[in-house]
């Protein structure tokens, strides 16, 4: 058993839906129509319907759709932008890029998004924008960024990247889609994503109509009208092929979310009384669609731990090693961040682990990686 078991089960998941996904892509080869094929605005349509927003574009990848939401917004360089310290590179990555400067903050101990205190503490008169990341499968704490950022005039951008199909509670009890309640949601299609295609997709959504006609001109070189460009943009698509199967996976979301969260019911479960470990921390204000399933080791060695887990054939991952602020390529960036310390992030990158996490885990496999983790940690 131990030989089959995988981060990701990629190929099981689409073994079972191999019929529709095999027919939606035949049918693209069929019209040929690889680039704005039909597929793609239908696609665009059942995304928005599934999000409860007004618009869904389509680019390249979720690192494109972050670079074109900060575009759209007109921001400028040396405008201040502020992230969490503890998310993947690319939140980061496309403000410095623009040449904007990405202002880093810490995090809440416990559901690992941007903690709203430390956002509010760091807010200049450059910042223009804050992009909250909605980590693992739960929502940042989107209320409050909302008030905070309504009092200062900051633009949300939401990334959605992880967190497709999230619910975020209002504290009044309505319930929104993750991205469709800042100004901008940007999302990727990566294969290992909640919701993924079989190459890179990405996408953006958003309520504002002025905003949707910028980033449809800006992902299409900077041109409303063919070859007159009133802007320097991008060129960044969704492929007809990926829609095609975007739109079969789609339909399968809601079970698919399901089945992670009913994995991580049964990690919780057999884990929960082990005192060497920190189970995940689930929100009052988002349900979690765990994209990933992520511990925190209180007591013992992670990278014996992660040996222990991979000489029994079990993989593990630690997203992510090292915090944004003690990034190589961040380093010039370190001085202007208005908060320096970051002991949240820091514990948190010492101390995470990642379990296998996808739609295709039994409670067999389940018990085995339990069973070696406690093993190791009695
Ligand atoms: C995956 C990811 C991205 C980037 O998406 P790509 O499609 O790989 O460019 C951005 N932000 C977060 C939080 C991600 O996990």
């Amino acid at each position: 058993m131990s030989s089959s078991i995988q981060m990701c089960d990629l190929k099981g998941q689409y073994l079972k839906i191999k019929k529709e996904i095999d027919l939606s892509i035949q049918e693209v080869i069929d019209s040929s129509a690889f680039i704005k094929g039909k597929e793609v605005n239908l696609f665009q349509d059942e995304l928005a319907k599934y999000l409860g927003v007004k618009h869904v574009i389509g680019c390249a990848n979720g690192t494109d759709a972050l670079q074109i939401a900060l575009m759209a917004l007109g921001l400028k360089p040396g405008d201040e932008v502020i992230t969490p310290d503890f998310t993947f590179i690319a939140t980061v990555e496309v403000i410095a890029l623009l040449g904007m400067v990405p202002v880093l903050v810490d995090v809440d101990p416990d559901t690992f998004t941007i903690d709203p205190i430390a956002f509010e503490k760091a807010i200049t008169s450059k910042t223009k924008a804050i992009i909250p990341v909605h980590l693992f499968g739960q929502c940042a704490n989107m209320e409050e960024i909302v008030a905070i950022s309504q009092k200062h005039n900051i633009y949300i951008i939401e990334d959605v990247a992880q967190a497709t199909g999230t619910d975020y509670i209002f504290k009044n009890g309505n319930t929104a889609k993750a991205g469709s309640i800042g100004d901008i949601g940007t999302t990727s299609f990566f294969p290992s994503k909640n919701l993924g295609c079989f190459g890179d997709g990405g996408a953006l959504f958003t309520n504002n109509d002025a905003l949707a006609d910028e980033i449809k001109s800006i992902s299409n070189h900077g041109m409303k009208v063919r070859y007159y460009h009133d802007k320097i943009g991008v060129n960044s698509r969704l492929d007809t092929i990926q829609a095609a199967v975007l739109r079969v996976k789609l339909n399968y979301l809601n079970d698919f979310n399901s089945s992670r969260i009913k994995a991580a019911d049964i990690y919780d479960r057999l884990l929960g009384n082990c005192k060497s470990i920190k189970i995940p921390s689930r929100a009052t204000w988002s349900n979690h669609i765990f994209h990933q399933y992520t511990l925190r080791l209180l007591k013992g060695n992670r990278v014996e731990l992660i040996k222990h887990l991979s000489d029994k054939g079990i993989p593990s991952m630690v997203y992510y090693p090292v915090p944004l602020h003690a990034q190589k390529a961040f380093e010039e960036y370190q001085n202007k961040a208005t908060n320096k310390f970051f002991p949240v992030t820091d514990t948190l990158c010492d101390t995470v682990i990642s379990l296998p996490m996808h739609t295709e885990l039994t409670e067999e496999i389940q018990r085995f990686i339990c069973d070696t983790i406690l093993n190791y940690l009695k």
